[in-house]
């Protein structure tokens, strides 16, 4: 589908008659990994739900696509799950173990920073999906007045969302240079002025984070950090790049701003490293692209080991949302999902009935055997990517 992102839907079909519905992570080369993965499925026991997650990332570990593979792979395993769900008549909150809670928290990632053309300025995620680069350029047209940002977080508040999150490292005329990871002097009283007024909006009550994309060097970092203390925020996102664990310690020791990070990890391993370094806060592994199912508990239950809650990036159609929210049903250091389509009017009509319309900030879990949904086919049709359709049409 083409929504903000590229949601890949995901069914698989058994010769028991069910089916399971899974979405794997947007990114070049996943649509054919899916494809190419077919083969090695067929003729399985979709009941074996890890040993064919491992099986279909191990048969391509050696192509120089492994991160297209992974996330094709944890799709499959989300609709496999699925699958299960519906043939022990399961939620599958139930199979990870059981439910700690009924609704989950969402948090609505607001855009701000708007142009003239309508774009939303700043939002790097979907600067990434549609040109193929992270960082948004800089736009003369749009608006990025602090104000425009406060405005953005009354409208979620209206919503109903109590948690919201921004991108800070938005790409004014102030930050000279994009690539030296340095933050000028005039660009830091930008982005602690448009906390500051986000802040001054919002009230102290709600849970407040921003997210920086990995931009900066330490010391700019730490910088940046110790200058948001006075407005508590919930996290602080990705303001060193992701691969330097000391980095990230010596950031999360020398401010109390707490530090989240790990959209970009995959697979529990680097989190082990993370973790029992003290690089994070709070961790936020995508589901559908960081791990399957069963490999992101594995990654929650570590991070509880650690006294880490998890909150999970979340760019995805409402499957993988509804996924994050069984897992949040599932995990007790749980904090909330992201939720970014906040503009896409048509997104919860994607699947049936109610279960994805976000309600004064969380989601109820659905009680429904799998993840508890069926694709609204008429709203998916409407929306296919051209040149795809749906499933095997
Ligand atoms: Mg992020």
């Amino acid at each position: 589908m083409q929504g903000n992102f590229e949601w890949l839907l995901i069914r698989v079909e058994t010769d028991a008659g069910i089916t399971g519905l899974g979405e794997a992570h947007w990114g070049s080369g996943v649509r054919a990994s899916v494809q190419f993965l077919r083969k090695y499925l067929i003729g399985e026991d979709a009941r074996d739900v890890d040993r064919l997650w491992r099986k279909v990332y191990r048969v391509t570990s050696g192509a120089p696509w492994s991160g297209a593979v992974l996330c094709a792979a944890n799709g499959i395993e989300m609709a496999l799950l699925d699958a299960v769900g519906k043939l022990f008549n399961a939620p599958m909150y139930q199979l990870l173990g059981g439910r700690y809670r009924d609704h989950v928290r969402i948090y609505a990632d607001c855009h701000a920073g708007k142009g003239s053309d309508g774009d939303q300025a700043g939002d790097g995620d979907k600067g990434a999906a549609s040109s193929g680069s992270w960082h948004a350029a800089y736009d003369p047209q749009a608006d990025y007045r602090s104000a425009a940002y406060a405005e953005r977080a009354r409208a979620a508040l209206d919503l109903g969302f109590s948690a919201i999150k921004f991108d800070l490292d938005v790409p004014t005329a102030l930050q000279a240079d994009p690539h030296n990871r340095v933050i000028s002097a005039a660009h830091l009283e930008y982005m602690v002025e448009l906390v500051r007024t986000v802040r001054n909006e919002v009230g102290p009550h709600i849970d407040l984070a921003f997210d920086c994309h990995w931009s900066y060097n330490v010391g700019d970092a730490i910088r940046l950090a110790r200058a948001l203390e006075p407005f508590k925020l919930w996290w602080l996102e990705d303001p060193l790049p992701p691969e330097n664990v000391e980095a990230l310690v010596q950031l999360r020791r020398s401010t109390s701003t707490p530090i989240c990070t790990g959209e970009n990890l995959y697979l529990r391993d680097p989190f082990v490293r993370l973790l029992a370094a003290g690089g994070a806060d709070i961790i936020e592994p995508d589901l559908p692209r960081s791990a399957g199912m069963l490999e992101f508990k594995r990654i929650c239950d570590l991070a509880d080991h650690y006294y880490v809650p998890v909150a999970p990036h979340n760019v995805g159609s409402p499957v993988a949302t509804i996924a994050a929210v069984q897992m949040g049903a599932a995990v007790p250091n749980f904090l909330a999902v992201e939720y970014h389509a906040i503009d896409v009017e048509w997104w919860p009509s994607i699947v049936t009935g109610d279960a994805a319309h976000i309600v004064d900030g969380v989601l109820a879990v659905p009680q429904g055997p799998g993840l508890g949904i069926e694709l609204n086919e008429e709203v998916v049709r409407a929306h296919l990517v051209p040149g795809t359709g749906f499933f095997d049409d």
